[in-house]
């Protein structure tokens, strides 16, 4: 009932996709139809919108907004794709150039994928063929690898488009790739399999199998954890795992790890073990500081999650499920629970010749 509540006070997000149409004329459009753009925090009646004040090309309507933008020309034509805000973070932190050689490491069903494309073409100058930089999108899961590719087709990110796309999808794990093999990537989104405990609505997200709050939580006599603290740990061992095999790629300068997830144990505890992994040692792995990572959003990582690592807490963002979603109107940064870590390292310095 409580998440029923949340859900009719969260906007509906959705993304203007560049690779379709610009921002201009998605206001245009919206603007012929008769939709006002409102200056306020809350978004009054399905007529009104907002525009997100953190993400670029992200537009809050009303919930019950929905299905009408649902049944446009502009939706059916993909001008714009229904993301929540909060899963607009990676790729919008990730930022990657026009020309980047970029690795989503577990792409399906592809909406941060297509938005790292739609990003390095609005950079680009936007003509055909111009975006000259890749996205190599592993998907392991076959059935989800399908929904991938087809999605990346209707929004115009696949590479053999031939026109605006620039998305090669493989079906592959992550964890059998060669980092050598990968020596030209340089940016690379990690949005692997968690608990999806932050999901209040689930409209946009691929519920995959494991799903935290179905689980019961009962004590297992063996080993005295709940089935709920056992998952988190085998989730947290593997998006550990996944992080670790990420920094090995050798040319890779930016990794944003997420989750849609509000338990330390697959968020901050993972941070805070990669940053003391061997490989973070190794080739010179840390945190970007909060100014890289949209200083603007107010709620950052969970001190007491942190320890004495409390800058760990001030450089991480979190999404509080149902966010600012207090009063009748749907408040403009409420949004799922999610959580975003941007992983940089700096070239290594050239000696000078001697
Ligand atoms: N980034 C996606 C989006 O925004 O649309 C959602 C990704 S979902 C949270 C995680 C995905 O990673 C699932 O589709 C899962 O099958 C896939 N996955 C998990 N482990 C993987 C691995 N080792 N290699 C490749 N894909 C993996």
């Amino acid at each position: 009932a409580l998440y029923h509540e949340m859900t009719a006070r969260m906007p509906r997000w959705i993304r203007i996709n560049s690779l379709r149409a610009t921002r201009d004329e998605v206001l245009a459009w919206l603007a012929e139809h008769s939709y006002t753009q409102v200056e306020t925090d809350g978004i009054g009646g399905v007529k009104e919108f907002a525009v997100s004040r953190h993400v670029q090309g992200l537009l809050a309507f009303h919930p019950k907004a929905t299905s009408a933008l649902l049944q446009t020309e502009m939706y059916r034509d993909n001008w714009i794709v229904m993301q929540d805000l909060a899963s607009c973070f990676p790729a919008y932190i990730l930022d990657p150039p026009a020309d980047a050689q970029v690795v989503d490491a577990t792409s399906a069903p592809g909406n941060k994928t297509s938005h790292l494309s739609a990003i390095m073409f609005a950079k680009s100058s936007r003509r055909i063929g111009q975006s000259e930089g890749k996205v190599v999108a592993f998907e392991r899961d076959a059935v989800r690898y399908k929904t991938l590719v087809k999605r990346l087709a209707a929004v115009g990110a696949l590479a053999k488009d031939g026109t605006t796309g620039n998305v090669v999808p493989e079906r592959r794990d992550f964890l059998t790739t060669n980092p050598t093999d990968f020596g030209e990537v340089t940016h690379m989104l990690l949005d692997p399999s968690c608990s999806g405990s932050g999901i209040v609505n689930r409209l946009d997200f691929l519920k995959e199998d494991d799903d935290v709050d179905e689980l019961e939580d009962t004590v297992a006599a063996e080993t005295g954890e709940t089935k709920l603290q056992r998952r988190l740990r085998q989730l947290g061992e593997f998006q550990l795992l996944m992080i670790r095999h990420a920094f090995k790629f050798p040319a890779l300068r930016k990794v944003v790890y997420s989750t849609c997830s509000v338990h330390a144990q697959e968020n901050e505890s993972v941070v805070i073990r990669a940053l003391h992994s061997e490989e973070a040692d190794k080739f010179g792995w840390r945190l970007a500081p909060r100014s890289e990572v949209i200083p603007t959003w107010p709620v950052r990582g969970d001190p007491d999650a942190c320890g004495e690592e409390k800058d760990v807490a001030e450089n991480v963002i979190r999404c509080i499920p149902g966010g600012k979603g207090e009063g009748d109107k749907p408040h403009v940064e409420a949004c799922n629970g999610f959580f975003v870590a941007c992983f940089v390292k700096h070239a290594p310095t050239k000696r000078p010749l001697e």
